[in-house]
């Protein structure tokens, strides 16, 4: 789950970073406005934290420009002071949800999880796939009374498969959601995830269709 930050506040914005990392995500953080617009260009994200006090283009603009171009990616605005006008303005504008500074991570993180579960049409965070639920928020796999523990990244690239069941997603595809900018891609990082959810989870679930990438089958056997 590949989030981007756009904040310019240093401190908060270190703090917001190690605690959305710190929850499983991968997070890509922008300090300024055009800085924003440059990943929003390049870069698929799930979802965007997006303070609205920011130098050279400010969150609304940002904003306003996203939904301009259609774009129904998800929209978390911080604002800094619980203002009626500052709130009903950034919904106008399409964002889906907001936070007043300060806040508590932990309720950003909700909110986050629940913003994406929405924009995957859920309304609760497991996932249901044959006899087997994932939980990604608490990073397990039940099946029957059966316990399994995934990694943080274990996590991602099977909540990504199963959301995308049916079809094949590529290994820069999957590379590209688990990294951020500052972290090194592992080679083969993507093929060692894959053996070892193989392991946990029994070798039928995730097929390697060759030359093309990884792929949950639609139907569960
Ligand atoms: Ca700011």
């Amino acid at each position: 789950m590949r989030l981007l930050l756009v904040e310019d506040d240093a401190l908060l914005g270190n703090g917001i970073e190690a605690g959305l990392k710190q929850a499983g995500f991968t997070v890509d953080w922008a300090k300024d406005g055009r800085e924003a617009q440059l990943a929003l260009d390049t870069t698929d994200y799930e979802l965007v934290v997006l303070d609205l006090g920011l130098p050279r283009v400010s969150g609304m603009e940002l904003l306003q420009q996203l939904r301009g171009k259609g774009s129904d990616l998800a929209v978390l605005l911080l604002t800094a002071r619980d203002t009626v006008r500052d709130r009903v303005a950034g919904l106008e504008a399409g964002a889906d949800d907001y936070l007043v500074k300060p806040f508590d991570l932990a309720e950003l993180v909700a909110r986050i999880r629940a913003l994406l579960r929405r924009a995957h049409g859920r309304s609760v965070s497991a996932i249901r796939y044959g006899d087997m639920v994932l939980l990604p928020d608490s990073l397990t796999v039940t099946r029957g009374d059966e316990q399994i523990v995934l990694s943080a990244r274990e996590c991602a690239i099977l909540t990504d498969l199963l959301e995308h069941r049916g079809t094949a997603l590529s290994r820069a595809r999957l590379e590209e959601s688990l990294y951020g900018w500052n972290e090194e891609v592992e080679s083969n990082a993507v093929e060692v995830h894959i053996h070892n959810l193989r392991k946990k989870l029994g070798n039928d679930l995730i097929k390697t269709i060759r030359g093309v990438g990884y792929l949950i089958r639609k139907d569960a056997p």
